[in-house]
């Protein structure tokens, strides 16, 4: 029997000060709850030594406190550490901790499983379960914290797990409130980017609900070949989905659009490509993120080799556009990009 009490990682900051109005609790005392159990970490309430002990009886007998438990967990010879995560009903949840140098970035999923089916993705091949919750989506950041080595501080979480974040909007939307809100996990809106394959209709509402970085997944500037590779493409074609992005408030050199591309042997990879997608991208600020294809039992495609990955990077680069080539991360444990698909929900 699912446990029907509310979860106290459901709501963001201000909507659960309204909760304990209507409940006769002190509505300041969201504040404090979210300080112990998001900057702080502590998910019982009895440690919660500022709050009166009634209300922490009451808080631990009518609310629900964790959302996600431990089920595996693998670490990279690179560093980068996978999780799956057990939900109450069973399905299954990864997530991807990636240290670098200068920060410590956490990849989340926002749906068991994808409905968008993209040809190169493994998350694709698993088909579409169910949405996760906001306190699903937060407990991601929750427990891999408890992955962090001592003095290892997790700065940037990215919305690039399973799923499209834009089918799960609102849940979305309250994950990224908790992320943002001082006395929760209060990372600063630059360190947070929700990736979209492109549901056109939906990117205004999340980038006028939070100022964070939004990331599109493009991969191709040929509607021919995005049809294929991205099939939501076929729904919003690239003209729609670039004349949005050209409309969006709030982009500019400070905030540019962050345009993923996936460089898979003899699909994308080509001067022609690159010339197609410089051409496309004119007037969105922008900046291209380039990652080799991460190859998977799920797929027939391949990376290309490394020259041919730099020499698109060059193509770009010469053209004026700001470009990094992406060193896949965790490839040795199917943490990369586009390997996640954690099977077996229950
Ligand atoms: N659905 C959202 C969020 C997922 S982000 C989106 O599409 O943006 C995951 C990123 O990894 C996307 O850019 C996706 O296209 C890319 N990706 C998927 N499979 C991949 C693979 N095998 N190798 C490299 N990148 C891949």
């Amino acid at each position: 029997m699912s446990d029907p009490r509310p979860h106290l990682k459901d709501l963001p900051v201000a909507a659960l000060r309204e909760r304990f109005a209507a409940a006769g609790i002190a509505p300041w005392r969201a504040e404090q709850v979210a300080s112990w159990l998001y900057a702080r970490g502590v998910e019982d309430p009895a440690a919660w030594t500022d709050l009166p002990q009634d209300l922490r009886a009451r808080l631990a007998d009518e609310w629900q406190l964790r959302a996600l438990a431990w089920d595996d967990l693998a670490r990279s010879a690179d560093g980068t550490v996978k999780a799956r995560l057990r939900a109450a009903d069973g399905a299954l949840v990864e997530s991807v901790l990636i240290p670098e140098e200068e920060r410590t970035t956490l990849c989340v999923s926002t749906q068991v499983g994808c409905p968008l089916a993209c040809s190169f993705c493994a998350t694709g091949a698993l088909g579409f379960t169910r949405n996760l919750s906001v306190a699903e989506i937060v407990d991601q950041v929750c427990r891999m914290r408890e992955a962090l080595a001592p003095g290892q501080r997790l700065t940037n979480v990215v919305f690039m797990g399973m799923g499209e974040p834009l089918l799960n909007l609102p849940r979305v939307i309250d994950a990224v409130r908790l992320l943002l809100h001082p006395k929760a996990f209060a990372l600063a809106p630059r360190r947070v980017t929700v990736s979209t394959a492109g549901v056109v209709p939906r990117l205004r509402a999340l980038v006028e609900a939070v100022p964070v970085n939004l990331a599109v997944s493009l991969h191709a500037a040929h509607d021919a070949k995005r049809d294929v590779l991205v099939p939501i493409n076929r729904r919003f074609p690239l003209d729609v989905l670039l004349a949005e992005l050209r409309a969006l408030p709030g982009l500019g050199p400070r905030r540019p659009v962050f345009f993923e591309w996936t460089l898979i042997e003899g699909v994308n990879d080509g001067r022609d490509d690159a010339r197609e997608l410089v051409r496309r991208i004119q007037g969105v600020p922008a900046k291209v993120n380039l990652i080799p294809m991460n190859a998977h039992a799920d797929s027939p495609h391949r990376p290309p080799p490394a020259e041919v990955c730099s020499r698109f990077a060059g193509e770009l680069a010469r053209r004026g556009v700001m470009v990094t080539l992406r060193r896949p991360r965790g490839a040795d444990i199917d943490a990369a990009c586009g390997q996640l698909a954690a099977r077996g929900a229950a």
